[in-house]
């Protein structure tokens, strides 16, 4: 099979020399938080990687930190990866295999290869050395197994407050790598575990649990981000020193990061705490329940996931390309529809019916091309910012005394413009051109505008809700977050639209012509037109 990436490559070599002979995966969550766009490219590694291979990839809750973790994010974890379309082989906790991690650490003890530390947080944090000098042995390194064993014991029947004592693994306090230095593999902590409730005092660490609920559900690769690199030969440590019988192996790739964009949980829970944003399910936010919310396709952000490839080395990717695609999806995907942001009446004065209906096009990119019916009359809307007073040249939208198409309509011209006493327009008075009909235009005038519109004999108000990024951009880059924040992040327009955007309901995602893709909600009775992307594309491929 063709590598795609640099694990396929590990794959198929491990595959050829009979290393593995399957391939099996997990997405490794802690339930502290909402999973974000970052983790939908973990999601698309570990459950396409499996897929390719014909193998299984796990969902493992990672909840060792029960400080932290809620059910109420296990539960919008599952939703999440249900709506990007992946199915789980088996659900895991960590927390399902405390029994066996604990006597795991009572092996390595009984083999003299862990022992119950006094020393404080602090005082291990000081005692571990740096890059260029070794640490320092703790004075309890050297307790005897029997001692250990009891302690430990104590440790786990409640006997010691939180941080009073740590069970460390016995390995290398010269070891180059600092997480090879004793490192703490499980600690006291009095805490109400989401699922465990108060039947444990002790918790191990990630480290320790790591390997360990890998190897216990049968991961052959243990799919991670960069950071993790460093913690490797601890990782591996764990494996070959517990004994456990089947091995996997840790493969670490680098995180994705967006431009304008903010992932660490910490942060986004930051701006939801401080009502920075409306939730965690704000079409700003990059969590899974936030795009989900904007009306972005789960198609286009697996397709996004898949175009940027899978990278050794940290970088980061436009924002700009991911709505590349969420673009690309919904100009087949979605209906067409007119929706008027800010609008300037128009009167058709030459217009004597009093309404007929026209064809409207639903999407001209579908195979067979479907038209709706829309009605036109005298009475009308524009967008305020295709008519100009003072045009430029070149101007080819609306003007006095110029010519526009009304898409899918009729040729009008601007005859004269009404004012109100404080100089803006109040209206617009045009005539059209009765054989000009889209469709069948004998008129013989050409113009090289079209502008949309809406009737406002039967239009329906609508609030069409505009977002900027919640970061800002480049320039700021590196900046702390609370510095490159963007408070002006929504725009609210009172607008016009065509009855049609009510008519199938909330949670429909079109493109409004000339505008961009909407979502639609219907809040109180009133349409909202919630923007899902602008209709410019402004990426470009980097050469
Ligand atoms: P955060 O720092 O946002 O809290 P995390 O790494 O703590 O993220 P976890 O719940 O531990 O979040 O992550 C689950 C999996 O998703 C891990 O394998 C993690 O490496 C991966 N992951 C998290 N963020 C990203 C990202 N930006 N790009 C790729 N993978 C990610
Ligand atoms: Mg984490």
């Amino acid at each position: 099979m063709e590598a795609k990436n640099f694990i396929e490559e590990i794959i198929n070599d491990e595959l050829s020399r009979g290393v593995v002979n399957e391939v099996h995966t997990r997405f490794p969550p802690e339930p502290n938080g909402y999973l974000h766009i970052g983790h939908a490219k973990s999601l698309c590694l570990n459950f396409g990687t499996a897929k390719k291979y014909d193998g299984l990839c796990n969902l493992f809750f990672d909840d060792t930190n029960p400080s932290k973790e809620k059910t109420e994010f296990v539960n919008a974890i599952k939703k999440d990866i249900e709506w990007l379309g992946f199915k789980w082989h088996e659900i895991h906790y960590a927390s399902d295999f405390f029994d066996t991690i604990y006597s795991l650490a009572e092996k390595l003890i009984k083999d003299g290869k862990a022992f119950v530390c006094d020393l404080s947080a602090e005082e291990i944090r000081n005692t571990r050395g740096t890059l260029t000098e070794p640490g320092v042995e703790s004075p309890y390194r050297n307790r005897s197994i029997e001692e250990n064993l009891a302690l430990f014991n104590d440790m786990k029947n409640g006997k010691f407050g939180d941080g009073e004592k740590v069970l460390r693994a016995k390995i290398d306090m010269k070891s180059p790598n600092i997480n090879m230095r004793d490192p703490v593999i499980y600690r006291v902590l009095h805490a109400t575990h989401h699922r465990t409730g108060d039947k444990w005092c002790v918790y191990p660490m990630y480290d320790f649990a790591h390997p360990l609920c890998d190897s216990m559900q049968g991961v052959t690769h243990s799919i991670c981000t960069l950071e993790f690199e460093d913690h490797r030969p601890l990782y591996n440590w764990v494996i070959e020193n517990t004994g456990v019988s089947h091995k996997p192996r840790q493969i670490e790739f680098a995180r994705l990061n967006l431009t304008n964009t903010v992932m660490s949980k910490r942060y986004l829970k930051k701006l939801v705490e401080e009502g920075a944003v409306e939730g965690w399910d704000d079409p700003r936010m990059p969590t899974l329940t936030g795009l989900r919310n904007r009306g972005v396709p789960a198609e286009a952000l697996k397709k996004f996931c898949e175009e940027i490839g899978v990278a050794k080395a940290n970088s980061e990717i436009e924002i700009s390309y991911l709505e590349h695609f969420i673009r690309d999806y919904l100009n087949t995907n979605a209906e067409r529809a007119m929706a008027i942001e800010s609008p300037i009446k128009v009167t058709i004065t030459n217009y004597d019916k009093i309404s007929e209906d026209l064809e409207f096009d639903v999407n001209p990119n579908d195979e067979e091309p479907k038209k709706r019916q829309i009605t036109f009359s005298k009475n009308l809307f524009i967008e305020s910012d295709d008519f100009s007073l003072n045009p430029p040249p070149k101007y080819f939208r609306l003007k006095v005394g110029g010519y526009v198409r009304l898409k899918n309509a009729y040729i009008i011209k601007c005859d004269d413009v009404i004012l109100n006493d404080d100089g803006s327009i109040k209206e617009l008075l045009c005539s059209y051109l009765p054989n000009s009909r889209s469709g069948n235009d004998t008129s013989g005038v050409k113009v090289k505008g079209t502008i949309h519109w809406v009737n406002a004999d039967n239009c329906i108000d609508a609030e069409i809700r505009k977002y900027d990024y919640l970061l800002k951009d480049a320039e700021y880059a590196g900046q702390d977050f609370s510095l490159r924040m963007n408070y002006d992040s929504v725009k609210v327009f009172n607008g016009k639209a065509e009855p049609y955007l009510l008519s199938n309901g909330e949670g429909v995602s079109y493109q409004l012509l000339r505008k961009g893709y909407y979502k639609t909600f219907i809040k109180n009775n009133k349409l909202i037109l919630s923007e899902i992307t602008s209709m410019k594309d402004s990426f470009k491929p980097k050469q």
